[in-house]
């Protein structure tokens, strides 16, 4: 039995050495030339390989990062386990991006930033978190690991998700009526959703007016979620107070586009949370011990859903 490793060789060094200690019978490899297809029975990648058609015996097919839009699901065999990566690495620094990017706009960085570079001394009423509401898109794991680092910030929090969830402290809604009752509650909307044919374009503006006047949007889940000219737009009517976006369509943007310059826009480079090859390599170690013992892994894709 094999495991194949398609990612970068400096992950690859890191899961290698935490595979041959923790499962010394499976045979570990990067290189597809030399492997025999039909030994490999797990596969981890960032995206769906052209051959993938070859690798007969597949069992799991592991995605290297936490989102799967990326692979293109209809070329996987229905018989072949999709999992996506849950890690407490990917995790971390998604709650360092959110509770960075939430306080930048709280205390109106954008704004600050702007007035130093005219050479503006110029202070501003600043809100008391108690009084900021944070709203979530999607209430996953990367949502819920970011909400339990704002919790005791006192921002009052509330999410949105498919199915019907209940967070202690989180003011949970789901479904059309749901948003609607949280977008009118939300002075800073978190996009942590993942990208599937509901939530393509969901940053819109019909969602950006149902913001109360001054909200913020802190964008970290996937570029074609937002409408660019949507958001410029609402940011230059004055609707929307500051963005924080990392992520993009396409990536990067050209050199002329708005984001770059707009001074109510902190832009970065897609790099709110990155898979850390330590974690990643126990948890698909993890993942494969549930699946010798019958268990389903977790983060498990649901394919009809698309993640
Ligand atoms: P999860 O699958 O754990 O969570 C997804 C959440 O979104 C769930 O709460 C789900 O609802 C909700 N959701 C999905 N579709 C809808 C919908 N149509 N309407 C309402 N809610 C919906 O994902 P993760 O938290 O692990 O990751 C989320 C995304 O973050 C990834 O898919 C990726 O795009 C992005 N990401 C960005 C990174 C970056 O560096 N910027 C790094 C890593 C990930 P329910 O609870 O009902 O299932």
């Amino acid at each position: 039995m094999t495991f194949l490793f398609q990612s970068d060789a400096r992950r690859g060094a890191v899961f290698a050495e935490a595979f041959a200690s923790a499962l010394p019978d499976l045979a570990f490899t990067r290189d597809a030339a030399k492997v025999d297809p039909d030994a490999v029975r797990y596969l981890l990648t960032w995206t769906t390989p052209a051959d993938l058609a070859r690798y007969r015996n597949l069992e799991l097919l592991f995605s290297i990062g936490a989102g799967v839009d990326q692979l293109d699901l209809a070329a996987i065999p229905a018989s072949v386990k999709v999992v996506r990566m849950v890690e407490d690495g990917i995790q971390r620094m998604m709650q360092e991006y959110v509770l960075m990017a939430v306080l930048a706009l709280h205390r109106n960085l954008p704004a600050y930033l702007a007035s130093q570079r005219r050479g503006e001394w110029s202070p501003r009423p600043q809100r008391q978190a108690s009084e900021r509401r944070i709203g979530f898109l999607g209430l996953g794991n990367l949502a819920s690991a970011a909400i339990d680092r704002l919790k005791p910030l006192s921002f009052p929090l509330s999410g949105w998700s498919r199915s019907p969830r209940t967070i202690d402290g989180v003011s949970c809604h789901h479904g059309e009526a749901g948003l609607n009752a949280m977008l009118a509650t939300t002075d800073i909307l978190v996009c942590l959703l993942p990208l599937t044919p509901q939530t393509r374009g969901i940053l819109k503006a019909d969602l950006f007016r149902r913001l109360p006047p001054g909200a913020g949007l802190v964008h970290v889940g996937r570029g074609p979620q937002l409408d660019q000219a949507a958001l410029l737009a609402c940011l230059d009517s004055g609707h929307l107070s500051g963005a924080v976006i990392d992520v993009t369509d396409p990536e990067p943007l050209p050199k002329d586009h708005a984001f770059w310059t707009h001074p109510q826009i902190i832009l970065t480079p897609h790099i709110a949370s990155v898979t850390q090859p330590e974690t990643a390599a126990r948890a698909v170690i993890d993942n494969i011990n549930r699946h010798l013992a019958g268990k389903d892994p977790i983060g498990l894709v649901e394919r009809s859903r698309f993640y």
